[in-house]
């Protein structure tokens, strides 16, 4: 696909340096001598516009060319959209070192979420998981997370003024808390009044359950939205899906979700993927509802997305309702989250594999 919104320098030696997330004080700091006062201003807004240093027709011809030979605006290239019948679209970026990664946009009546991705690859090694299977490449810098938030609000029509994007989760591939600088930085970048703005109560950040994460991101200062990847309300269970558990079992996980509500005052939310003979049984149903039974919490359901070259099963759409039935009943706030994109390869990770293998990468 064409190169929609800035991006790479094309044939260049040496990486470009994004300028997207850079403050007015950083930009003005790169400009050449002489450079007047108010074009780092201009430049700060282009980036977050998704404008590319050449659209930047503002500036003077010279600028641009000498901007050109080092800097890039937005670090990224869309090299393929895939839509879903159902309205979300995947977006599968590629970077300036060629490593690809996904982001999807997912429009609800109260606004449009995007879900971007923090890391090439994951540690993680989750057992459904599709983003983990490929091992961990790198993390992602702070303007290529920005940057898929950035040129999807452009693609779908909107500026940094006038979003098109209205809330963001991280929670595609990759575990943020795994790159945790460069994603608070990202949080700075994008919350930021003179570029993006986003509202830190309309950004969401997803993990497997790194507790010393968890709970620096409590002392962080931002009070966004924390949800925790639970999958299994026992160790048994969680180990068995998710190796991470092995590290910080299901009690001390618990432990640095309230830490966070405690700090932020902001209801966690557990995500709890189904499969079917796994996690899906009455006794599975009552383990959880113990676990958050006290707490301000909500559990996510979502009935897991097969992946393909994983063994695991969706559970039937009766299994998945009497299991919410059963949380319901025992005082558990818990809804089922809906599923986008299960004709586009829906599920983190699914998509770039199914490319990759398609295109022989
Ligand atoms: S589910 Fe998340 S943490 Fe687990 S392997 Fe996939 S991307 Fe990593």
């Amino acid at each position: 696909m064409s190169d929609a919104c800035g991006t790479i320098n094309e044939g260049s030696a040496r990486p470009a340096i994004p300028l997207l997330g850079l403050t007015a004080d950083e930009v003005r700091d790169l400009l050449p001598a002489g450079a007047p006062a108010y074009t780092a201003k201009q430049i700060v807004a282009f980036c977050y516009d998704g404008k590319s240093i050449g659209e930047m027709t503002s500036l003077p011809k010279t600028l641009r060319a000498v901007l050109e030979e080092t800097f890039v605006s937005v670090p990224l290239a869309v090299e393929k959209v895939y839509a879903s019948r159902d309205g979300s679209k995947k977006f599968l970026f590629r970077f300036s070192d060629g490593e690809l990664a996904e982001a999807v946009f997912m429009p609800h009546d109260y606004g449009n979420t995007v879900c971007v991705s923090t890391q090439i690859g994951c540690k993680m090694a989750c057992a459904f998981c599709a983003s983990g299977m490929d091992g961990f490449r790198r993390n992602l810098l702070p303007s290529e997370i920005l940057g898929q938030v950035v040129a999807i609000n452009r693609l779908e029509g909107g500026t940094a003024k006038e979003r098109a994007v209205t809330n963001i989760v991280l929670m595609g591939s990759g575990e943020p808390l795994d790159n945790f600088d460069n994603v608070l930085r990202f949080l700075s970048d994008v919350t930021r009044k003179e570029g993006i703005n986003f509202s830190e109560r309309n950004i969401s950040l997803s993990t497997s359950g790194l507790c010393e994460g968890m709970r620096a991101l409590a002392d962080s200062g931002f009070k966004i939205t924390l949800s925790v990847s639970l999958h299994g309300a026992d160790d048994a269970t969680r180990s068995a899906i998710m190796p991470v558990n092995r590290r910080y079992g299901v009690a001390e996980v618990m432990s640095a979700a309230r830490y966070y509500f405690e700090r932020t005052g902001r209801r966690v939310i557990f995500e709890y993927i189904l499969i079917d003979s796994v996690n899906d049984s009455r006794d599975d149903a009552a383990a959880l509802a113990a676990l958050v039974k006290g707490f301000p919490a909500h559990i996510n359901v979502i009935r897991y997305n097969e992946v393909a070259g994983k063994p695991m099963k969706s559970p039937s759409v009766r299994a998945t309702e009497e299991f919410l039935a059963r949380l319901s009943a025992l005082g558990a706030s818990a809804t089922l989250r809906r599923s986008f994109g299960g004709d586009i390869e829906g599920a983190c990770g699914q998509l770039k594999r199914r490319y990759k293998a398609e295109d022989g990468k």
